[in-house]
């Protein structure tokens, strides 16, 4: 499973720090609400993407669907991603099926009439139906798309991982694509996303919670390091002090608490590398407990603290037991 972090930031000063999560990491995402303004022919060097990086553009669907984004088209949102990312992600109706599917085959059908076009990746919403989000499914699964993203996880949230598994199962029985889920937030999600077997995730809970002043523990636990970032109105807060619990490149530059506690710029993007790194973490030991066999029992340990986490077994498949076989055993 691959994290593709989702980088945006408006604050330059931030965006230059940032920077070096996009020479770690070979994938990122943009969002087409987000840098539909800019170029897409000189995107990736206003932005400064190395060519090594894959860019992924969703369609921002979401963001349409919730009128924040304002109106647009396939043929837009198309040609945008066509100019500069090297996977597209269709233009989704959050909730509404047919209108989801014809965007999908429209896209897919543009994007013959050009030489070389970026993998496609079909949308699949859910009207709360699973038999309705099943046949969806299967109609991508016989078509030309390179992969299925499963968009408007963020109703389900870190609350409702029963939800989200019974979602990522009915997707993964319908299709053999490699399905990325949009939008993740919660680190238990993780878990529920490798056990359904999903190939990427993009999420961008390591910038906006370094926004908030939000430090990520291993294991998903979290600290408030300061007040949240903001000129006007800031509050102050009595919060804590002292030596970082990480060793991480970023922790090595910031070396104290105190460090988050500057309204800077500098101080809050290098407070998201370090959540970055936390979440890179998280995902490299369920790859490794995955290839080692042993991922069962890491499921089993953190699901121990997380009654959401628990009720997500039946629908994945995973027997509560240490004992007993189950799919990862
Ligand atoms: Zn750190």
């Amino acid at each position: 499973m691959k994290f593709v972090p989702s980088f945006w930031d408006r604050a330059r000063p931030r965006r230059h720090i940032l920077q070096r999560i996009l020479e770690e990491t070979g994938d990122a995402l943009l969002s087409y609400a987000h840098v539909r303004r800019i170029d897409p022919l000189g995107l990736r060097e206003r932005l400064s993407i190395p060519n090594t990086v894959n860019l992924w553009i969703d369609s921002s669907g979401f963001q349409i669907g919730n009128m924040v984004a304002g109106r647009s088209n396939i043929f837009d949102v198309y040609d945008f991603q066509n100019s500069c990312s090297q996977v597209a992600i269709s233009l989704d109706t959050p909730g509404d099926v047919q209108e989801t599917y014809r965007n999908a085959i429209l896209t897919l059908a543009y994007s013959k009439g050009f030489s070389i076009s970026p993998k496609i990746y079909a949308v699949a919403t859910s009207d709360g139906s699973f038999e309705h989000l099943h046949a969806l499914v299967r109609k991508y699964d016989a078509l030309d798309f390179d992969g299925v993203a499963v968009g408007a996880l963020i109703p389900y949230g870190s609350l409702r991982l029963e939800q989200l598994g019974l979602l990522l199962t009915t997707v993964a029985r319908a299709t053999s694509k490699p399905i990325h889920a949009l939008g993740i937030g919660g680190y238990d999600a993780l878990y529920v996303l490798a056990a359904a077997g999903v190939a990427t995730f993009d999420s961008s809970k390591f910038l906006v919670g370094a926004k908030w002043r939000i430090y990520h523990l291993a294991r998903g636990g979290m600290i408030y390091v300061g007040d949240h970032y903001e000129k006007k109105n800031r509050r102050t807060r009595q919060t804590r002090t002292g030596d970082l619990p990480c060793r991480c490149p970023a922790c090595l530059i910031a070396k104290r608490i105190e460090f988050f506690q500057e309204p800077k710029a500098e101080s809050v993007a290098i407070l998201a590398l370090h959540n970055y790194y936390m979440m890179q973490n998280e995902v490299q030991l369920i790859k490794l407990a995955m290839d080692e066999g042993w991922f069962h029992h890491l499921f089993l340990d953190r699901a121990k603290k997380s009654p959401s986490l628990r009720r997500s077994m039946g629908p994945l498949g995973l027997s509560k037991s240490h004992k007993e076989p189950s799919n990862f055993a």
